[in-house]
């Protein structure tokens, strides 16, 4: 077996000790003599790894019980239209700050349930930067204002919030426990798990308690937020593999010393690839130094012409995935919290080699 640097933005590497704790419970879960993925749902034993799920979710993030945690379906895509079916109701419009194409995408969905008001939007400077909070022209009575703090494509990433007295609802995907958030500043958050969580097939939903008293009770039933907090995440069938193997992340990343810890890691990871494509230039990124991605690493080589030949000699090295999105070309590295340094390490000496061979 030969497992090799995968920077894929999603589906994402997963640390190898949770596939290799998953294979050695996969036939036999802790003597129950068959799989997770053969169990009931209902089963205590599989209850016991939604609420230890939970449980390990709410001590990384520091999650009051002014929140729930739920697991949602059909990607954070899927939450794009469900997070205006549930929240706008009863108002007419929610605001949305517009950084890139996920941005874009929540736009598009929100708009088949109500009014959106683009708050600020980095368009026209080819989402290379954050339009100024100070800038927003926000409605105080929207349902709520709408984020996406990294942009996986763009590679743009903002930690701050804007003052507001909306609730803010953040599209955390492809960052979510890569570095420390204040969940209280939040009304929702929500991640496709695919990326800093676990395999595709859940969406992480952290949804502060009030805010479902919005859902309204027409909401087609596995839609509906509170009936989904009501019912503990089970209004049918959930991806339990998936809640299992998300489960096993975050005792991972316990084990790690927690979002702190991999922020420190995720701070050198980052720092270290952006000041190898800085120091030369064959390679360059555009995006504005104070919103770079530490998690997503777009970049691009000065002569074009070599992608082609990049891409073929990166894999050949054993560095997989680094072609940016069909939409944008170029390269891209995602370097989730399960990427160790040293994978980026690899990428780097790989880049100087490459360059020293073509430049
Ligand atoms: N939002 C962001 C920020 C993403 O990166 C992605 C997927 N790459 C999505 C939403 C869509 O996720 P899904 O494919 O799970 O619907």
């Amino acid at each position: 077996m030969s497992r090799v640097y995968n920077f894929c933005s999603g589906p994402a590497a997963l640390p190898e000790e949770v596939l290799k704790k998953a294979q050695s419970e996969l036939l036999d879960w802790h003597g129950a003599g068959v799989s997770v993925m053969e169990m009931s749902h209902r089963s205590a034993e599989f209850m016991s790894i939604l609420a230890s799920a939970k449980a390990r979710l709410a001590r990384l993030l520091d999650i009051s019980d002014d929140y729930e945690i739920l697991f949602a379906q059909g990607g954070a895509s899927t939450l794009f239209a469900q997070i205006p079916a549930n929240l706008m109701n009863g108002f007419d419009s929610a605001c949305y700050l517009d950084t890139g194409a996920w941005s874009t995408k929540a736009i598009k969905e929100a708009k088949k349930y109500g009014q959106v008001n683009v708050v600020a939007s980095s368009k026209t400077q080819n989402y290379q930067t954050v339009p100024a909070f100070s800038s927003f022209d926000l409605d105080e009575s929207a349902a709520y204002l709408h984020l996406c703090p990294n942009e996986t494509i763009g590679g743009l990433e903002f930690s701050g919030l804007p003052e507001t007295s909306l609730p803010i609802v953040a599209d955390l995907s492809s960052t979510i426990l890569s570095r420390k958030i204040d969940v209280s500043k939040y009304g929702m958050i929500y991640a496709g798990a695919q990326k800093n969580v676990g395999p595709a097939g859940v969406v992480i939903c952290i949804v502060r308690k009030d805010l479902l008293a919005r859902s309204a009770e027409t909401l087609p039933t596995t839609w509906n937020f509170a009936t989904l907090a009501k019912n503990d995440s089970m209004i049918n069938t959930p991806p339990t593999f998936a809640i299992y193997l998300a489960d096993l992340v975050f005792e991972w990343l316990e084990n790690q010393g927690g979002v702190e810890a991999i922020e420190q890691a995720n701070i050198r990871k980052s720092e270290a690839l952006y000041r190898a494509i800085d120091e030369s230039s064959f390679y360059s990124n555009p995006i504005d130094p104070a919103y770079r991605s530490r998690m997503n690493v777009p970049f691009v080589l000065a002569d074009n012409s070599l992608e082609a030949l990049f891409l073929k000699e990166s894999e050949a090295a054993g560095l997989r995935t680094l072609a940016g999105h069909r939409s944008v070309g170029g390269m891209r590295a995602s370097i989730y919290n399960a990427m160790p340094m040293e994978g980026v390490q690899a990428l780097i000496d790989f880049m100087h080699s490459f360059e020293q061979r073509h430049g």
